[in-house]
Formats: structure tokens, sequence, C-alpha cells
């Protein structure tokens, strides 16, 4: 490594200026061999300079010629420089080909889109999951190559928090789930998973589910049809049989009630969205509610008030009034006798509409809270069996509610009461439809 010395510098110029100024007095002419010197220094420079320029446009040597002189550092610094570069270069290599290599190990097709959506990059799974062609569909656009409708929407949509199913593009019969994650300010990462397994396991256990709930039906319907039969003999009341006929009643509408329910459910989980959106008339619907919550009150005789707003939805009529009965029933189940119910149903000033049951009930515990949603899940398994509860009410009304592009609320105070609530998107509400039978 040599250093830079304006010392060395000043005192070579002075000996080379000292050596011509000698010459020139022993020669008689100093002054002219002083312009010469200067005049074959300047050429010295060029020529160094010359040198320089030569080996850094046409040099095909990794090293640069030998400079001499001052020039040695200019040409040793380009050097170096070269030297700090092509290492740098190789440890990028490096870095380069280890991503590569570990995304080349996942057990994912991995893409990598830039914001105009081209592919930049993509494993060798992709190939063969989602069928692209490595290197010729570089710089493709991804919705050209994968043209699938959900796909298309889900892109355009820009909302990546959930992934996308959809069947593969090139092996029969499989699924992938896709996932994209925005992972710098212009690229995103889409990482695409066979899924065709879970995808046939959930589908088996939704065969399973319904297959039992109906081949159940059958036996409890005529069970259910013997005991009506047996209970219209007046003598069963004083015979033995009276209280054991009741118990057998009781569990039986409990069992059929339950294999309703998972055959709604089955059936909920099999279509998609409503395809038909049809008009739901919420304020009839709500009526019916009103005079069938009489029954179930009849023994807490709570106060139930209704707020309801001459307002319709589309959607599927069935499912809405089952999601409206269950959180009514529910709150009407788990709120103390003498409990005051509001039920409501308005427009808010988005546009949007919300539904809404309030009780002063039991109240459910924050981290209950989390999971009640889920199938057979009851915070008091004992309190809700006796209600004739099975822990699948609210699973139904979260897959109603998903179907109608809604999702369920619950805010809860513990021993003061909840709230569960959802709002309808503006685009299922029917503009100002004013039912005439509500007025
Ligand atoms: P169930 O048929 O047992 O009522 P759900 O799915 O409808 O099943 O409800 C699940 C659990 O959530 C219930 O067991 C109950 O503990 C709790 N829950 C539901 N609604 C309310 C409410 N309004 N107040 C307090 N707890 C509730």
């Amino acid at each position: 490594m040599h250093h830079f010395s304006w010392w060395r510098l000043g005192w070579s110029l002075l000996l080379y200026g000292a050596i011509l100024a000698v010459v020139g007095v022993v020669v008689g002419a100093p002054l002219l061999v002083l312009l010469a010197g200067a005049l074959g220094l300047v050429c010295w420079h060029y020529w160094q300079l010359y040198l320089l320029v030569r080996w850094l446009w046409n040099g095909r040597q990794f090293t640069p010629p030998r400079g001499s002189g001052t020039w040695q550092f200019a040409f040793d610094g380009v050097y170096f420089l070269q030297r700090k570069n092509l290492k740098r270069r190789k440890e990028l290599g490096k870095l380069l080909k280890r991503f590569r290599e570990g995304t080349e190990a996942l057990p994912d097709a991995v893409v990598v889109i830039n914001e105009e959506r081209d592919i930049v990059w993509c494993n060798k799974l992709a190939t063969t999951m989602l069928g692209f062609r490595w290197p010729d569909d570089h710089g493709q656009r991804i919705d050209n190559l994968l043209r699938r409708p959900e796909f298309l929407a889900y892109i355009k949509k820009q909302q990546f928090q959930e992934p996308l199913i959809i069947p593969s593009p090139v092996l029969p019969m499989a699924s992938v789930e896709i996932r994209v994650i925005p992972y710098t300010a212009n690229e995103t990462l889409m990482v695409a998973r066979d899924v065709t397994r879970l995808q046939q396991l959930e589908q088996m256990r939704r065969d399973f589910v319904a297959n039992v709930s109906h081949e159940l039906r059958t036996p409890l319907t005529v069970l259910r049809g013997y005991l009506e039969m047996i209970g219209e003999d007046p003598r069963l009341e004083q015979g033995p049989w009276g209280k054991p006929h009741k118990m057998m009643t009781d569990q039986v509408g409990r069992m059929y009630s339950l294999v309703e329910q998972l055959l709604a459910l089955s059936r909920l989980e099999a279509r998609g969205e409503p395809e038909s959106l049809k008009d739901v008339d919420v304020p009839a619907l709500m009526r019916k509610l009103e005079s069938d919550s009489g029954a179930l009150n009849s023994d807490k005789q709570h106060q139930i008030h209704f707020d309801i707003a001459p307002l319709h939805m589309r959607g599927d009529s069935e499912q809405m009034m089952s999601a409206f009965a269950n959180l009514v029933a529910n709150a009407i189940h788990y709120t103390p006798a003498g409990g005051t119910i509001e039920v409501s149903w308005k427009k808010l000033a988005d546009g949007r509409a919300k539904f809404a049951v309030s009780d002063t009930g039991d109240g459910i515990a924050p981290e209950h809270i989390l999971r009640i949603t889920e199938r057979f899940y009851r915070v008091d398994k004992a309190r809700s069996r006796n209600t004739g509860g099975s822990g699948l009410g609210l699973s139904i009304v979260k897959h109603v509610l998903s179907r109608h592009r809604s999702k369920l609320e619950i805010t809860s105070r513990l021993g003061k009461g909840s709230t569960f609530s959802f709002v309808i998107p503006k685009e299922l509400l029917v503009n100002d439809v004013l039912s005439a039978s509500n007025q």
C-alpha cells in the first residue's frame, strides 16, 4: 500500500528542476533546457494518462499496467477499488445464490412480482404448480398467466390478509392456496402451497357430518312420531311412564334440533354466497321473531324491545332469519329472568345498516369471546345444555354472515350484559324501501 505524500512530490519536482538547472548552466542555455524539461514532463504525464485510459476502456487484464512515479498511486488506487468491488460482487452473488437455493428448497411455489405485476423471479415449484415457464415468463404480467377470475379479483382488491384457494392451473384435481406478501415498497412475494390433501380432508369431514346427520334424522323422526302418539294417551300422565316419556321426548327433541343444526351448517358450508340474492324483508322477519320469542320468553318474562327501521336487504331470507333468531334466543337464554333485551335494525350514517341485540345478562369473559363462534363451544356446558343449547347457534350465525359479506361483533361485560351485532354493507341494502306492512 503506497501512501501519497506531498513532500515527496515536492522534493522530486525540486530535484528535477535542480538537475535541469545544472544541465542548463553546463550547456549554457538554462531557459531552453528548463522549457524542454517542462515539455518532457507534460508529455510523460500524458503518456501515463493514456496508459491508464487505455487500460480502463480497452484493457483485457484485470491488473493495471505498471505506472510510474506519482501515477503509480492512481493506478494502484483504481486497482484497489476494483478488487473491493469484485469482492463485494462475489459476496452479493453468494447471498443471492443462497437465497435462491433457500427458496428452491421451500415446499412452496415462490414468485416475486414487481409493482406492474410483472414476474421478476420464480422458483422451480412455481413452474410445476402454477405452470409458469422460467426464464421465458420473466417480465410477463402475472394476471396474464393466471387467468382465473377469483385470482384476478383477489389481486385487484389488494386485500391480502386472507389467503385465496384456487384449483391448480396445471395439476388435475389439485388446489393451491395463494398468499401475497408485499415485502418492499415495490416488490411483492407470492407464495403458493399445495392444499389438495387438506381440502380433501375438509371435504371428507363435511361429507361425514352431513351424511351422519342425514342418516340420524330418519330414525329420530320415527322415534319422535311414536313418542308423540304415546303422549296422546291420557293414562300416561298418571302411570309410571309419564316422567320417562317426558324425558325421552325432551332428549329426542334435543337430538333432533342438533341434527337439524348440523344439517343447516353443512348446507351453509356447501354453498358459497347465495347465488341469487333475493329481497329480504327484515321488518317482516322481525315481526315474526317478536311473536315467536313470546313463547321462548314465557318463563323469564324479559322486557324485549324491537326498534326496527323499514329497511330491506338482499340475501337469503331463511338464512338471515336463522341468524336473527339465534341471536335473540341466546339473549333470552343467557339473561336471568326479568332482564331487558333491545333488538335494533337501523341505517348508519355511512349508508350501511346495523343489526344489534343487547341484553342485560351474564356477559361473557374476554377469553371466551374469541372462541364462542366455534362449533360446540359453550362457556358453561351444563348451563347451556339446560337451555337446550348445542353450541352450534353462533357457528351458524357466523357462516350466514360471512355469506352476506358481514361479520359478527361481540362486546360484553361479565355480569352486565352483551351486545351481538353485525353490519350489512351498502351494496346488500335495498335503498329506501318503506315496507308497507310496517307502517
Ligand atoms: P348454544 O346453543 O349453546 O347457545 P351458541 O353457539 O349459540 O350455542 O353459543 C355459544 C355459547 O356462547 C353459549 O353456550 C353461551 O355460553 C355463550 N353465549 C351466547 N350468547 C350469549 C349471550 N347473549 N350472553 C351470554 N353468553 C352467551
